[in-house]
């Protein structure tokens, strides 16, 4: 961290600011300009805030000058991490995509749909059991008996199921049902204490981006469950909010390079929440695996007009298959495969 003084800054003012680093456990580097006085502080940074300086007489203004996200930082593991989900890689050469239905609705409409992501050639499957919904009256979710449905569903096909978690309070169902891939939904991403609660689990998460976060808050929030022990998170763009109302949010592809090559951890892509209507859903899944998403996160509903949440942004089991089958041929020419 690096503190700057004010221009009329005393000895005292400095001094106060140096004991202050002093009580932190660090040392004081003063270097002294024409114009300004720059602190620097020597040693472990992790425990020191802004906050704890500007409010000092004569601080200008302080600023850490490494990361605060230290263990899913690129600069902590060079290397891209693959995670194994149940011996299938994600983050590798291969992309992945991850289909089902936006909820869990019954066995019959989980049954088709395993069968429709199976032979569509993807290899994870999604579906809410809890939903996040924005009305308490509307649909929530078919909790425990959803679990159940999925986890029959996806087995003849041996599919790892992707299920959101939405309370501290259901992870021991969770774990019950053995959920493959633990989703975090947008509406989660700073619920710091469901945070670190799935930070002691041993399971993959898919952390999505907050419909209003930066990348810096969003790479904080991997770094509480990363600080937990659980190193196995999979960042998720879904969308932002912006000032355009045409569609249901603005797909950030620009966030893909930018967390690529700030985190080591992979990045995929829901095209489906981003744009909200399943026609669109083609083309930014285009543009996802162009720019250098990791898998996809796409809803597909068996009949999408009876969905009963999300009806408009699912595709057809046909769509589904229709969509890939053109992906590889993007996958190749940047080097990857589908
Ligand atoms: C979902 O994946 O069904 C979902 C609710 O997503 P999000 O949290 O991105 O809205
Ligand atoms: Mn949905």
């Amino acid at each position: 961290m690096i503190i700057v003084m004010g221009k009329d800054v005393t000895d005292e003012q400095i001094g106060a600011v140096v004991k202050r680093l002093e009580t932190a456990g660090l040392r004081a580097n003063i270097s002294r300009g024409v114009d300004r006085t720059v602190i620097g502080a020597i040693g472990d940074e992790t425990p020191l805030t802004e906050e704890m300086f500007t409010p000092l007489p004569g601080v200008e203004t302080a600023m850490h000058i490494t990361k605060q996200y230290k263990i899913v930082s690129r600069e902590s593991h060079r290397d891209s991490t693959v995670i194994d989900i149940c011996g299938i890689p994600l983050g590798g050469k291969q992309i992945q995509v991850i289909s089902g239905p936006c909820s869990v609705e019954t066995q019959q409409q989980m049954d088709l749909s395993a069968r429709y992501v199976h032979e569509a050639g993807c290899r994870m499957m999604r579906g809410g059991a809890f939903k996040p919904r924005t009305s308490p009256y509307a649909f929530q979710g078919k909790g425990r008996e959803g679990l159940e449905m999925f986890r029959n569903a996806a087995k003849p096909y041996k599919l790892p199921i992707v299920t959101e978690l939405m309370d501290v309070r259901q992870i021991d169902m969770f774990m019950e049902y053995d959920v493959d891939v633990i989703q975090i939904g947008t509406r989660n991403m700073q619920n710091f204490d469901l945070l670190k609660e799935v930070g002691r689990i041993n399971k993959p998460v898919i952390l999505k981006r907050g419909m209003s976060a930066t990348i810096s808050e969003w790479l904080m929030s991997a770094e509480y469950i990363a600080a937990g022990g659980n190193h196995n998170i999979i960042f998720c763009e879904r969308g932002i909010r912006t000032f355009e109302t045409s569609y249901r949010n603005v797909l950030d592809v620009t966030a893909i390079p930018v967390l690529k090559k700030e985190t080591h951890l992979p990045v995929i892509v829901d095209p489906s929440h981003a744009g909200g209507k399943a026609w669109m859903v083609p083309a930014l899944s285009r543009a996802a695996i162009a720019a250098g998403a990791d898998a996809l996160l796409v809803e597909m509903h068996p009949n999408p007009c009876e969905a009963w949440c999300d009806a408009d942004q699912a595709l057809t089991p046909d769509e589904l298959k229709n969509l890939m089958g053109s992906l590889g041929a993007i996958a190749n020419a940047i080097g990857r495969s589908l």
